[in-house]
């Protein structure tokens, strides 16, 4: 018998080096052990054999088809998975070209379904992995059904890139320490994590992206499994929303918003009344933009949304696209992310009514997922096309300064593609009016320190008003206003 060592459980590296060797030296697969880090090692078991050091006349490399089945079964609970996977390597490299694609077949079946079932619970843990600041850093606990830390690590070094965060599960952690990733046995090391204040964003978030009307308990039950739950901040909110869910429905009904596009059947345009003589300039444009036809974003849309707010204003707050909310109902920030801004905006003293509110691109971008529909970020060719619309938006509000959110919204307006982070809270002037690129808050509100940006939109707020106070004092005759 051969026994071969890997460090830990998912230790794919190991297992796949050591089964390239040991088949290339014609070992069989009934004298082939595995050994998962001391687990199993007695007194009186075989040392583990050096890979490097077994004989083999020819190299075998693995087809990718069969490193993919390996890294993601490797991960599974069963402690046959080691074996199961060499035999089925074996069987590969000695005449069974199409074995993978037969899946009746016994051994394919069984690797298929455990790789099957890990990347159900690596989908799931990238989805339901929350974290929360403590110590400098980000932690999170989680609880995987199979060993799926090593491999789902990577995806959040990828998205969490500028933070220190480290993802706690009972056996293995992962930590990120913004320059190398590090997977390690738990042991006594565990930190749980305690209530913050970014539960409240992920709360908050939840309940206005709740959709009474949509409810369908068993689907949601599968999509959010219970056993997840006493890790989601937002979890606790499910009871009493699913018992209000009938009566918000109702009045949802009552007070209904304009219906979205249903694919393959007529479309909904709204209706646009023709422009009253005497309408003011910027309702008649508005009313143009619903016609709006310059890129085809108008076809799966509701409608168009523009903007809207102080005619006179001296700022105006300028976001990328309307959301979903935003495009049922017909106006700028009417959803979470408005939320956010205008939470924003009374905590720098700046007056929601004092300002005009509009988007680079008029109609919601978004990509259909089952019944949910997925905001889409704007391409190119849609802030181009609606640049004509921001023009004219512009040109008659005439502001002082444009307070960018995000950075769609500062590309449509200056062309610039700096990182935000570098430039965000510093004025760029210009001849007609100045620009303060700031964060766009639905990034807040997916942000794990979306506390510490919320209060950089504070500060910049704060900054775009004062700002604009020192330009209409050196210039008393202006007719900008700060007033609502
Ligand atoms: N995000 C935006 O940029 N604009 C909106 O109107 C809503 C969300």
């Amino acid at each position: 018998m051969i026994t071969f060592a890997l460090e830990h459980h998912a230790d794919a590296k190991s297992w796949l080096k050591a089964a390239q060797k040991a088949v290339a030296a014609g070992i069989e697969p009934d004298r082939v052990e595995w050994q998962v880090g001391s687990q199993g090692a007695s007194l009186f078991s075989a040392s583990p054999q050096d890979p490097d050091r077994l004989r083999g006349n020819r190299s075998v490399r693995f087809s990718t088809a069969l490193t993919r089945l390996v890294r993601q079964a490797i991960c599974h609970n069963d402690p046959k998975r080691l074996s199961l996977l060499y035999r089925l390597a074996w069987r590969l490299h000695h005449g069974e070209n199409g074995l993978l694609q037969n899946t009746v077949d016994a051994d394919v079946h069984a690797v298929s379904r455990m790789a099957q079932a890990t990347r159900r619970d690596a989908h799931k843990m990238k989805a339901f992995v929350r974290f929360r600041a403590m110590d400098n850093r980000l932690i999170s606990w989680f609880e995987p059904e199979h060993q799926i830390v090593d491999a789902v690590a990577p995806f959040f070094r990828n998205r969490f890139a500028n933070e220190h965060w480290t993802i706690f599960t009972p056996s293995r952690s992962a930590t990120w320490d913004r320059q190398s990733l590090h997977c390690a046995p738990t042991g006594d090391h565990v930190v749980r994590p305690q209530e913050d204040e970014l539960e409240l964003y992920w709360k908050k978030y939840y309940a206005s992206i709740f959709n009474p009307a949509r409810l369908k308990v068993p689907m949601m039950r599968q999509e959010m499994p219970k056993k997840y739950w006493k890790n989601l901040p937002e979890a606790e909110l499910i009871p009493e929303l699913i018992a209000g869910a009938e009566k918000r429905a109702r009045s949802m009904v009552k007070d209904a918003v304009t219906a979205p596009a249903k694919k393959g059947r007529t479309r909904y345009v709204r209706q646009t009344p023709r422009a009253e003589p005497s309408a003011s300039p910027l309702s008649q444009l508005s009313q143009q933009v619903q016609a709006c036809r310059r890129c085809p974003l108008w076809q799966p849309a509701t409608q168009a949304v523009p903007g809207e707010g102080n005619p006179d204003a001296a700022i105006v707050i300028l976001g990328d696209q309307p959301g979903d909310v935003e495009d049922l109902r017909g106006r700028p920030f009417a959803g979470p992310a408005g939320d956010v801004l205008r939470s924003a905006m009374q905590q720098s003293g700046m007056a929601v009514g004092s300002v005009y509110m509009t988007n680079s691109v008029k109609h919601f971008r978004f990509e259909s997922r089952g019944k949910r529909r997925m905001h889409k970020n704007p391409s190119r060719q849609h802030i181009d096309a609606c640049r004509h619309w921001l023009e004219h938006e512009l040109a008659l509000v005439r502001p002082e300064l444009v307070v960018t959110l995000g950075r769609s919204a500062l590309f449509s307006l200056t062309g610039t593609t700096d990182t935000l982070g570098e430039i965000r809270g510093s004025v760029i002037r210009s001849n007609s009016f100045s620009v303060l690129p700031t964060w766009h808050p639905a990034a807040i509100l997916r942000a794990p320190d979306g506390e510490r940006m919320g209060s950089e939109l504070v500060s910049d707020l704060q900054r775009a008003l004062t700002f604009v106070r020192q330009g209409l004092e050196k210039d008393s005759g202006a007719q900008r206003s700060l007033n609502p």
